[in-house]
Formats: C-alpha cells, sequence, structure tokens
C-alpha cells in the first residue's frame, strides 16, 4: 500500500538538516516542473546546476531503460564496458590519462584530496601535505571536503577536521604566493566558485597559480563538480582560462540527476593511487556509466556548447532589462549557464526573499549565498522558456520591491 505523504511528513520523518520549500514536485519535462498540485514551473535552477539537459530527456529515458535491463551492478573486482566506453570518451576529450568513478562530487573531490597527498608522500616524502584552498570555496559535505572547504560554518562542531589545511582569497595571487611552499602538495580551486557567489577566476589569477604551483611542485586541482559538463559554454572551463589542472572533478550535470562523479587525472598524478589504496562500491557501476555517456553525447556538441554562449546572453540581457526598471541587483555575472545577480545593499543578506517570490510566480531560481540570486537551467532551456521565466521573475521583483 502506498502511503499518503505531504510536506509536513518531511518535519515528521526526516533529518532536520534541510529545510525543503513548501512545493513538492513530482514529474518534470524539460525545463518545466509540476508539483503534487499539478501547478507548473520553470526551472531556472536545474536541481542546483544538476539536470543539464532537462527532466526526462528522452534519450537519457531510453538509455537507461535499455540498461535497465541488462545489468546494474557488478564489483570492482570486474570493469565494465559502460565504465571503460565513458573513461575513454573523458579521456580523449580533456586534458586527462585516467578516471576514476564515484557517485557525487564530494567523494569526487574526496578521492582527489587523497590523490594529492599520497602523491606528495610517495615523490617528496610525508613533510609535503599542505592543501590550499580558497575562501569562500566549497568542495563538498565530507569531513576532507568541508575542511577544504573555504566556508567555515560547514565544519563547526565537527571538529576535529583533518589539518594541514589553508585558504587563500579567491583572484588574490600576493596572498597565494605568500602561503605557498614547497610543503604545499596541491592548491584546489573552483574555476567559477559557485556557492561562494558565483564567482569566476581571473584568467590572468589562474595563469599564475598555475606557474606556482609548477614553481613548488604542487598538483592544482580544478573542482569542476558545478562548472563542469558544458555548463560554461565548454565541456570544461579550464579551457576557457587556457590552464591545465593536473586532477579534475566533475559530477552534478554528469548525470543529470543520476548519482555519478568522477576524478579525471594525469597519468603522473593517477599512479599515486595505486592497487588497493582508494575505492567505491557503486563507483563505475554500468547504470551511472550509460547515463553519463548519453550526456556527455548530448552536451558536447558545437549547437549546445554555443547555444549556452547565446542562451548567456539572453539571460543577462534580460535580467539587466529587469534591474534598469527595479534597480535591485549591483552585479551580474557568471558565465554559460551559470548566472550570479548580487542583490543591492537594500537587500544585503536576503537574496532569498528573491527565490520565495519567484515560487509565488511559478519559477525556480536558487540562491548563492545570502547576496547572490542564482541561475542554472538546462543547457537545452528553450529561448521561450527563457523568456517566460524572465517575465515570471519581473513579476517576482516588483512583488519583493512593493514589499520593502
Ligand atoms: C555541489 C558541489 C560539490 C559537492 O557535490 P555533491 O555531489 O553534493 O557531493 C563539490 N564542489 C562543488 C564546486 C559543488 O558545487
Amino acid at each position: 500500500m502506498t502511503e499518503q505523504v505531504t510536506r509536513a511528513t518531511f518535519d515528521e520523518v526526516m533529518v532536520p538538516n534541510y529545510a525543503p520549500s513548501a512545493i513538492i514536485p513530482v514529474r518534470g519535462e524539460g525545463s518545466r516542473i509540476w508539483d503534487s498540485n499539478d501547478n507548473e514551473y520553470i526551472d531556472f535552477a536545474g536541481g542546483i546546476a544538476v539536470t543539464s539537459v532537462g527532466h526526462s530527456h528522452p534519450k537519457l529515458v531510453e538509455t537507461m531503460r535499455e540498461q535497465a535491463g541488462k545489468f546494474w551492478h557488478v564489483a570492482n573486482v570486474m570493469t565494465n564496458e559502460p565504465a571503460l566506453r565513458l573513461a575513454k570518451k573523458l579521456t580523449e576529450k580533456t586534458f586527462a590519462d585516467k578516471v576514476f568513478f564515484c557517485n557525487s562530487g564530494g567523494e569526487a573531490n574526496e578521492a582527489a584530496f587523497k590523490l594529492v597527498r599520497r602523491h606528495a608522500y610517495l615523490n617528496f616524502g610525508p613533510e609535503k601535505h599542505e592543501i590550499i584552498a580558497f575562501t569562500k570555496s566549497f568542495h563538498g559535505r565530507t569531513l576532507f571536503t568541508v575542511s577544504v572547504g573555504g566556508q567555515p560554518k560547514y565544519k563547526e562542531g565537527f571538529e576535529p577536521t583533518p589539518q594541514g589545511i589553508s585558504h587563500c582569497d579567491y583572484n588574490d595571487i600576493d596572498q597565494l604566493k605568500a602561503l605557498i611552499s614547497d610543503r604545499t602538495c596541491a592548491v584546489v580551486m573552483e574555476p567559477i566558485q559557485g556557492e561562494g557567489g558565483i564567482i569566476p577566476a581571473d584568467v590572468e589569477f589562474a595563469k599564475q597559480v598555475r606557474e606556482l604551483c609548477n614553481q613548488h611542485n604542487a598538483l592544482l586541482v580544478y573542482d569542476e563538480v558545478q562548472s563542469g559538463v558544458g555548463r560554461t559554454g565548454t565541456l570544461y572551463a579550464y579551457e576557457q582560462l587556457g590552464v591545465t589542472p593536473d586532477v579534475l572533478t566533475t559530477a552534478k550535470g554528469f548525470g543529470n540527476g543520476f548519482p555519478v562523479g568522477a576524478m579525471l587525472a594525469t597519468d603522473g598524478a593517477a599512479k599515486s593511487l595505486g592497487f588497493g589504496t582508494h575505492g567505491s562500491t557503486y563507483g563505475g557501476n554500468p547504470m551511472a556509466c550509460v547515463i553519463a555517456e548519453a550526456v556527455i553525447d548530448i552536451v558536447d556538441t558545437p549547437e549546445v556548447l554555443n547555444g549556452v554562449k547565446a542562451k548567456h546572453e539572453l539571460f543577462v540581457n534580460g535580467l539587466e532589462a529587469i534591474n534598469e526598471k527595479y534597480s535591485v541587483f549591483k552585479d551580474i555575472r557568471g558565465m554559460g549557464l551559470l548566472i550570479g545577480a548580487e542583490v543591492v545593499d537594500t537587500y544585503k543578506g536576503n537574496a532569498k526573499a528573491f527565490l520565495t517570490a519567484a515560487v509565488e510566480e511559478s519559477l525556480l531560481v536558487l540562491v548563492a549565498g545570502p547576496d547572490v540570486v542564482r541561475f542554472a537551467p538546462s543547457l537545452l532551456i528553450p529561448d521561450a522558456d527563457i523568456v517566460e521565466g524572465l517575465a515570471r521573475l519581473e513579476r517576482a521583483v516588483a512583488k519583493v520591491v512593493a514589499n520593502s
């Protein structure tokens, strides 16, 4: 028998680490979602930059059904063809020579951070274990990833946390120069900070970070969990910075909602995770791998990637037009379809007000920290849905302004 459930059920039976909105989505198609009362919403959130090709994409539904009838899982004592095909594709399309599969962004980063420690340990000795990351960065919710992440609130009360990690302000090369040393095993950065407020790296900064890593025999890790898989208009954002990392992590948009992540690495870095040093029961399972391969096939075409750039223009122009009328944003920024609008001081700390008002206008948006409204729709969102969504956003903005 199916149990009757409502939003109130959440407070009864779920650990209270989330505070979900009142609506409960029950189905989606492309960039539209319907809730349990059959209300329709335009989805500018994409499940936080996850549903990269939209809901219920027919090719993904077909791929999934086909694999579901074959097999879902074998232990990693055997390999499988979907994993091998996907790894081959990723190495052909990126800087990487080797791939490790897992199930989430946090796990991909956990693998990356373990790899850089072990790489330094094997090649230079245990003193070389320090990791430098950036303030405001986000790398996941495991104990190691909250420690590397640059938002202290996420590790509060969970101490003692892993040590040997320091943080430096993003885009501040002088601070990094002061911190980095021959004890540094890696520098970890997002090429565009997502959770931290949609802050792109300066190209010059990114290049100098690479230089500093080279000078100190430190590996450069790019966390592309949010920026990857076409989100910024290239398959991975590093391509646009003209910087090649040694290790890259990918998840979120990689599976379009099916849990799958990967760590990509050069041969030199990858060999430090030798037999038995790391693993994952589900990582690289055939279901996840056929889906991720299908996502990559859909996204990595000139039409889709150029489309992301064109849709960026349409989006940003629309936001600017709204802002000309209402003056609610002090900065509109981002890359591709990862866009942030920082609110003016009147709404400082309350970007959430725009999210709440948007839901009332049947539009799903995100925030990135307390001051930035964030948009991360499907890369395939039809222009008409962008236009309609922006019209709904304008009504939401008008409401926020009227009530303030
Ligand atoms: C979301 C995110 C993560 C964590 O991914 P999970 O799949 O939630 O573990 C890590 N890094 C970045 C940049 C992210 O945006």
